[in-house]
């Protein structure tokens, strides 16, 4: 259920007749290569939200849609980037408040790996958990890639399972850059456009749509997994 339909009357009785804990997608505005759009990492914490909340109750709260991105991404049009600082302050302001009206427990919920957006948000507070959705097993339903990297066979699986109608498989441009070569970028210790760099790393091409199934079957069962007592009325 989303918090931004209801009215603070309804919200008030949900915190204290249905569940009193809280979930909130975080997102951000970054390029996917040349085939998938801005929006896939605040879709995929968006649909992700909506399935925890329909299992635990508890309501999702408004998608934060700015995240902390890498440095070289700002070459890619339309990317942009808040200060891991700002992102961590923005979820200390928020919570604050919802805390002094009942809430108890906040889930950050995430499909974006930057490394200072996942650190901005860890261990503010015992009340406060941090998911990053990514992280499960790939190497079994994986052929080209044994991990995720960035808009690859992974992340491409997905949004085809999700939301097909926004991919655009033809214009996919490959080009992958080695862990080690990328590792300054990654880490935010070089801020250039990478020799070769076309906004995603990995294989696209080997993208499907019953590969996206299987990798989302499995987000589901872990994060229910990790999340669902924490988020227990
Ligand atoms: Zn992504």
């Amino acid at each position: 259920m989303l918090m931004a339909y209801m009215t603070w009357h309804e919200v008030k009785k949900h915190i204290s007749e249905v569940n009193d804990n809280l979930i909130i997608p975080v997102a951000t505005c970054e390029q996917h290569g040349y085939h998938l759009p801005l929006g896939n990492d605040t879709f995929i914490a968006e649909y992700m939200a909506g399935i925890l909340s329909q299992r635990t109750k508890a309501l999702v709260a408004p998608t934060m849609n700015y995240g902390v991105n890498l440095p070289c991404d700002v070459h890619l049009a339309g990317t942009t980037s808040i200060k891991p600082e700002t992102l961590r302050e923005m979820i200390i302001s928020i919570t604050d408040w919802w805390r002094q009206q009942g809430f108890r427990h906040f889930l950050l919920l995430t499909y974006h790996g930057d490394p200072f957006h996942l650190q901005a948000m860890k261990d503010i507070s015992d009340d406060i958990k941090l998911y990053d959705l990514s992280e499960i097993e790939y190497s079994d339903i994986l052929e080209r890639q044994a991990s995720i990297r960035h808009a690859c066979e992974a992340e491409t699986s997905v949004a085809l399972y999700l939301y097909p109608e926004k991919v655009k498989m033809e214009s996919v441009r490959e080009h992958d850059i080695p862990f080690d070569d990328f590792r300054k970028y990654l880490f935010h210790e070089a801020g250039d456009l990478p020799e070769g760099y076309v906004g995603s790393l990995g294989y696209p091409s080997f993208a499907t749509k019953d590969k996206g199934s299987r990798i989302i079957a499995r987000m589901i069962d872990r994060m229910i997994d990790e999340c669902y007592d924490f988020l227990k009325p």
